[in-house]
């Protein structure tokens, strides 16, 4: 039987040096390829000029530089587009791309449904199937850039699952996003959304990635988010989280985001916002706020407009600083919380 192919795509400079290492080859080797992969998209090893010919052979023999297989897409009026890629084992997950006047992001999933299954969201109905390899998130990059012929500049990682509980794979995949012989954004126009959870913010810490961090909370007092967000609400309480993220962003010296889903009648009251912005008043973030996008039987209105007005304007007379998001997609089930890869776009 033929062994199947090492795949080049989601290995770090590291990870490189390592392998070419395991073959006798010198460790330079590994930023030549990283530059041949992610800023000339070679998928061929032959092209590889700086790279002596029977080197380039023995690559072609046993490495590949794959790409997943888009099943389908979908555009919506606002211009979002959603992408579902069907992976090797059959099972699929979708990204998202948001262009604005002077970026192009991309949404990005870390895993094939979500453990947490957060009330409100799409995700969560699915449950968790697997995490997703590292060539997996990077390949729904690479997969929207070629699909759509963009140029990504901004990446979130906040489509399908919780990246926190899927570091050993995302660190690569940030890696990747960052250095500058690969995807080369940096780490300032990468973020990781998340409902908190610490012990995993300090292990990103760490790990000497530094994305920039949103905190997902939707909810100013533990009660109302142990309703909204069960198994996120077990995992530690709002007031250990926002310690860890106070803590992450002091150490990164960039102020994390809390992200917080308005949902008409259930944490979108004058009181909801008095409450929030005591508990955020001193620490280094700012607020993002998300109009809700209803999805079909989960039972959750999205919120009236000048309900979302009161609301902002409560925050920034406190002193906090606020905005609101714009979620693009809405009406092609790509908006925040609407991912779940069911959704007909085949
Ligand atoms: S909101 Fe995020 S963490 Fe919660 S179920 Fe959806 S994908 Fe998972």
């Amino acid at each position: 039987m033929i062994p199947p192919r090492r795949e080049l795509i989601g290995l770090t400079q590291s990870d490189l040096e390592r392998f070419f290492a395991e073959i006798g080859e010198r460790p330079f080797r590994a930023k030549q390829i990283l530059k041949w992969i992610y800023r000339f998209r070679l998928r061929d090893f032959e092209p590889m000029s700086d790279m002596p010919i029977p080197l380039r052979v023995k690559l072609a023999e046993s490495c590949a530089i794959g790409r997943l297989r888009i099943a389908g897409k979908i555009s919506s009026r606002d211009g979002a587009t959603k992408l579902l890629f069907r992976l090797d084992d059959g099972a699929s997950v979708e990204a998202v791309h948001i262009p604005a006047e002077d970026r192009h992001t991309a949404c990005l999933s870390t895993q094939v449904g979500c453990a947490l299954g957060c009330s409100f969201c799409a995700t969560g109905t699915m449950g968790f199937i697997r995490n997703l390899t590292a060539a997996e998130i990077v390949g729904q990059f690479l997969g929207i850039e070629e699909a759509l012929d963009v140029k990504l500049t901004n990446v979130v990682l906040m489509g399908m699952g919780e990246p926190l509980l899927n570091l050993g794979a995302v660190i690569p995949a940030l890696d990747l996003f960052s250095d500058d012989n690969a995807l080369a954004l940096g780490h300032r126009r990468v973020t990781l959304s998340t409902v908190g959870i610490p012990a995993k913010i300090d292990e990103l810490l760490d790990s000497g990635m530094k994305p920039k961090l949103a905190i997902s909370l939707s909810a100013p007092d533990d009660a109302l988010r142990a309703r909204l967000m069960p198994s996120a609400a077990k995992i530690a309480p709002i007031g250990e989280i926002l310690r860890a993220a106070s803590r992450y962003a002091n150490l990164t010296a960039r102020w994390f985001t809390v992200e917080y889903v308005l949902l008409r009648g259930v944490n979108d009251s004058l009181a909801h916002a008095d409450k929030l912005s005591a508990l955020l008043l001193e620490l280094p973030c700012k607020v993002n706020l998300i109009r809700y996008n209803e999805v079909a039987g989960l039972g959750f209105k999205a919120p009236e407009d000048d309900t979302v007005d009161r609301f902002i304007g409560y925050l920034c007379a406190a002193g906090l600083t606020a905005t609101i998001r714009q979620s693009k997609g809405d009406n092609i089930s790509a908006a925040c919380g609407q991912l779940a890869s069911k959704t007909a776009i085949e």
